[in-house]
Parts: C-alpha cells; sequence; structure tokens
C-alpha cells in the first residue's frame, strides 16, 4: 500500500516509512491512496477469530509490502498478549441499546495502549531493516505519554522525549511516566500547558538543525500506524453484535479526531456502520464544525475529561480531504488559511460527506457528572469522565432503538479516580496490573517551556541517525 499526503507535495511512502517519518514534509498527513474493502462475505468470515488474529486480516491491505500477514500477525499477538483480559476489548451490555467497548485493559489503563503496543514493535522492526536509530519527541496531557513510554521502554534504537505540562497531569499518569527508569526514556516536565508543550514539538520536526542529524519520529495519533490499530475493535464490536448482517453505530469520545476517524475508515472498508457519533466535552471545536460548518479555535477549557481538552484536532484534516475530492492542493491553502486566522468554514461537499456519517453532541461537567452516575446505579458500571461524554452522547443520540449503539469506553475510571468518586460516592480500585505504582522511584527533568533549552537537552541525549 503506498501512502500520500493530505496536503499534496510530500512524496508518496510505504507502510514503513510513513510510520517512521509520522508527518509528512509538506506539513501534511499520510493516508493510504485508496481504502481497501471487504465483501460482506470475508466480513462474515472474520466473526469468531481471536482478537489477534482479527487484527491481522484487518490490517493485512494497510501494511502490504512493507510486512507479511505472517510477520504482522505474530506482532499483533506479541502486542495483545499484553492485556489483562482475554477478549482485549470485550464489549459489555449496559441497557436495552446501550453497550460499552472496553479498551482500557493494556498496561496503562486507557485505550492508547491498543495502538502504541503494536507501533513500539513495528518502529523495532523498521529500524531494524534499515539500521537507523528513531528519537521519539511528543508532548502529553496524560495518556499518550504512558502508553508510548511503556510501548518502547528497553527497545533498540528508539530513544523517547515525552514533555508533559508541570503539575498539570494527574498522579496516575505522572507516575505512569516518571517511574519508567529504562535509559532510553526521558520524562521532561515543562512550564507552561499542553499547547506550550505541543507547539515545542512541532518546532522541532521543522527545526533542521534537529532532524539533519536525528530521525525525529511522532507517536501521538498524526502516526497513520495508529490509526490502523484502532480500526480492529470496531470491526471486532459490530462482529459480535452480527455485522454484516446488521447494522451497528458508535459513540466516540473525541479530542483530536484518531479514535473515531478509524470508526469512518471502518465504515470505507465495508463495515455496516450506522452513525459515527463525536463526543466532545465543553471543548467543542468539532462539534460546532460538524453542525454549522464553522471550524473555529477557541480557548482550552480545563475539564475532569482532561485527554479531550483540545481545541485543534489534527486527524478532522484527514477526514476534510477524504471528503473534499482528495484534493491535496485546494486542502492545503485551506488548512494554510486555518492556521493564519484560526478559522475555516466547511466546504458543502465536506460539509454534507461528514453529516451522511457522523453527528455530535457536548456534554457539560454537570451532564458528565450524571452520566457516571448513570452507569454506576443504573448498570452497576464505573465509567470515566471522557466515557461519560460518549455515554450523553448515545443516550441522547435519537438512533432508532433496534439499532445497538456501542460507546467506546477509553479509560480506566480508576485513571480519573477523583472524578469518578466525586459522581458516586465510591473510589474505584486500581487494577493489579498497575502494581507498585505509587512505591516506586521517579525520574524526570524540569525545564523552562524555552525552545532553546529543550533542544539542547534532547540533542545531549538523543542518538544520531546512524
Ligand atoms: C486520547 C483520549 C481521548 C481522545 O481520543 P482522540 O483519538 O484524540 O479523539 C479520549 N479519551 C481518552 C481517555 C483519551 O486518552
Amino acid at each position: 500500500m503506498e501512502y500520500i499526503s493530505t496536503r499534496g507535495s510530500a512524496p508518496a511512502l510505504d507502510f514503513a516509512g510513513a510510520t517512521l517519518a509520522g508527518l509528512a514534509s509538506d506539513g501534511g498527513l499520510y493516508v493510504p491512496r485508496e481504502w481497501p474493502r471487504f465483501s460482506s462475505e470475508e466480513i462474515a468470515a472474520m466473526a469468531g477469530l481471536p482478537y489477534a488474529e482479527l487484527a491481522a486480516k484487518v490490517m493485512a491491505p494497510f501494511v502490504a509490502g512493507s510486512l507479511t500477514e505472517e510477520r504482522l500477525l505474530e506482532l499483533t499477538t506479541e502486542a495483545y498478549g499484553r492485556f489483562a483480559h482475554k477478549a482485549v476489548t470485550p464489549l459489555v451490555q449496559l441497557d436495552e441499546q446501550n453497550w460499552l467497548l472496553e479498551l482500557f485493559h493494556g498496561p496503562t489503563l486507557a485505550f492508547k495502549d491498543v495502538a502504541l503496543q503494536l507501533l513500539g514493535l513495528l518502529f523495532e522492526e523498521f529500524l531494524g531493516r534499515t539500521g537507523q536509530n528513531l528519537t521519539i519527541v511528543g508532548a502529553t496531557s496524560g495518556d499518550t505519554g504512558s502508553a508510548a513510554i511503556d510501548a518502547v521502554a528497553g527497545r533498540d534504537r528508539i530513544d523517547i522525549f515525552m514533555l508533559h505540562p508541570h503539575g498539570r497531569v494527574s498522579d496516575v499518569q505522572r507516575r505512569q511516566m516518571t517511574t519508567v527508569l529504562a535509559p532510553n526514556v526521558h520524562n521532561i516536565a515543562i512550564d507552561g500547558s499542553f499547547d506550550d508543550a505541543q507547539a515545542t514539538v512541532k518546532r522541532m520536526f521543522n527545526d533542521t538543525a534537529m532532524t539533519g542529524r536525528f530521525n525525529i519520529g511522532a507517536v501521538n495519533s498524526i502516526n497513520w500506524a495508529r490509526l490502523m490499530a484502532q480500526v480492529v475493535y470496531y470491526f471486532a464490536a459490530a462482529l459480535q453484535l452480527g455485522a454484516p448482517h446488521r447494522k451497528v453505530a458508535f459513540s466516540v469520545p473525541t479530542g483530536n479526531f484518531g479514535d473515531v476517524f478509524a470508526g469512518y475508515v471502518a465504515a470505507q472498508m465495508g463495515l455496516p456502520v450506522e452513525r459515527l457519533i463525536v463526543a466532545t466535552n465543553v471543548n467543542d471545536i468539532l462539534h460546532r464544525a460538524l453542525t454549522s460548518g464553522d471550524y473555529s479555535q477557541g480557548e482550552v477549557t480545563p475539564t475532569a475529561a482532561p485527554s479531550m481538552d483540545i481545541q485543534v484536532s489534527s486527524n478532522f484534516e484527514r477526514l476534510l480531504f477524504d471528503l473534499g475530492g482528495r484534493d491535496g492542493k485546494a486542502l492545503a491553502e485551506q488548512m494554510a488559511g486555518f492556521e493564519a486566522t484560526k478559522f475555516m468554514q466547511l466546504t458543502n461537499a465536506q460539509r454534507e460527506g461528514a453529516a451522511a456519517l457522523f453527528s455530535s453532541a457536548r456534554t457539560d461537567a454537570a451532564e458528565m457528572s450524571a452520566a457516571i452516575r448513570w452507569g454506576w446505579e443504573h448498570c452497576g458500571e464505573m465509567i470515566d469522565p471522557h466515557t461519560a461524554c460518549g455515554i450523553h452522547a448515545a443516550r441522547t443520540s435519537g438512533i432508532d432503538p433496534s439499532i445497538p449503539v456501542v460507546t467506546l469506553a477509553t479509560a480506566h475510571p480508576a485513571k480519573f479516580r477523583d472524578a469518578v468518586e466525586r459522581s458516586t460516592g465510591h473510589r474505584p480500585g486500581l487494577p493489579s496490573r498497575v502494581g507498585d505504582l505509587f512505591e516506586r522511584e521517579e525520574r524526570c527533568t524540569e525545564l523552562s517551556g524555552d525552545y532553546a533549552a529543550i533542544a539542547e537537552y534532547v540533542a545531549a541525549h538523543a542518538v544520531p541517525k546512524g
């Protein structure tokens, strides 16, 4: 499979190249040149497969030319063997219509493990072939950092530098990063916000003094391989609920539009998806874009669902590209306008295309808390504040009662136990797999938000390309 940039001028790459590059050199994001499509019979034949086998089947067309299906199966077996539940992403029934897809059984308690456990193995595989070294630089508001660090700790040819805003991540999130003492893991707490950390990372990708010496790689969801791995659990859930003979709707707690875009990809591949509900918190740029076509960046308001406190959703660009006739030149102009003015109006084709599959809902603090209470009091399920936005959106969606609605449970309730306790009066216990997290030694470097100081730190500790 070949990968092309959404902005039309970067060279096409194979799967291995797109995985290692992360961002395209023209500032765009890589997407497959075309969507592979499964027939109804092919989808029916996937029913009942163990998760690792289903994953290899669904992803095989995307990795063709870079990995055989046999090798891919070895990697998915290793990645998903580390999950605490044999089903990897088990499905739980809440009421007649609503289901919960539990994506938090990986090592760091959020759905990001599903993709990052595999991505760590893919990096190692492709770097081993070229003999090159990779310097991963990322910014995190909590969940991506811990999942990425767990996935690459101790791996050959990889260094990871993870920036987080000092004092603004939860104690569980911080310790999941800073107690990993492998020598290739470098935690940096910066003075400033998540957006400041993110801006530093973007600047480093464009700093030729750095990119000339180091292979700078990405682990956030601009990396195509992450979205690809997330397509699999849409198939897993829908197959259990009767696909391809029955349609299924999904409600997806959304920040950077990565997880829900994976649902869009599943639909393009032939999975019968009735609707994708984009669930936002009060940081509702996507809800506004999908209801009125107005994509304009506001101020970020901190909420109890911090991984959705985002005002610019990077992966929305991939949808706009696909819906706008895959015209990279036109999209590059549209995105340049947005970057200059912080505002863009969707075209009619983009609005109508989105409306055919997506709807959206915004959840405020009181509604979030009510949804957590509903899960506990009516279904006996603890749900985290991110998942609560999905539940609120699902229950107010008005979808035909004969169609199952699956809400993606993106984090374990214990990862956000203070908020869950405030809503239910019960404190969720940490699962045993996090072990003695609160006893372990922490290691972290504190730096000011100054770009030069951060670049100097990375340059002093990273291994050059090779
Ligand atoms: C990252 C994250 C989200 C948002 O996912 P996107 O792919 O960025 O839309 C939602 N919930 C949790 C718990 C997360 O960690």
